[in-house]
């Protein structure tokens, strides 16, 4: 009991890192890999369309995004995010998602995982970085890793 409370908190302090208004709503160890549930507190956000704020909710589902491994395991965050409606009767959308700064739009992996496999991928070959960052970071496809190299070799040169 004292054991989880210790990793309750310490798992609350890493959240937290990425977002203070992220809550811990439950974790589950599954092999090597640990899961954490996790939703923001807010009431209300800005319509990214029209910048209206909202607090009407329209639903909430579930995304998969892989961080930064815990101590051995690798972590998968459940986000809980939340659909708002927008009563702007101007506005281009009825409705729409929840986003969270510390994921760039469309990404499955936090981004400071993804800074993370960039720094540990410098200087190797996409198959040698593909089972450094698989041995100790989190799953991660080859199409990503490649993806994730070029657009950083891109940027380097700008
Ligand atoms: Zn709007």
């Amino acid at each position: 009991m004292l054991l989880n409370l210790g990793v309750i908190f310490y798992m609350n302090e890493i959240v937290k890192k990425l977002d203070k208004k992220l809550k811990l709503l439950s974790y589950e160890y599954i092999g090597d890999t640990l899961f954490i549930e996790v939703e923001r507190t807010n009431k209300s956000t800005i319509c990214p369309y029209c910048g209206r704020k909202s607090s009407n909710i329209h639903s909430r589902y579930i995304r998969i995004i892989k961080d930064l491994p815990i101590q051995e395991y690798k972590v998968i965050l459940n986000i809980i995010a939340k659909v708002f409606f927008c009563k702007n009767k101007n506005c281009s959308s009825n409705t729409f998602a929840e986003q969270f700064d510390f994921i760039e739009s469309h990404s499955r992996m936090t981004t400071r995982l993804k800074n993370k496999i960039v720094q540990a991928s410098k200087g190797m070959s996409a198959r040698a970085s593909k089972s450094v960052v698989n041995d100790s970071l989190a799953n991660i496809s080859d199409d990503t890793i490649l993806r994730l190299l070029k657009k950083n070799n891109s940027s380097d040169k700008e």
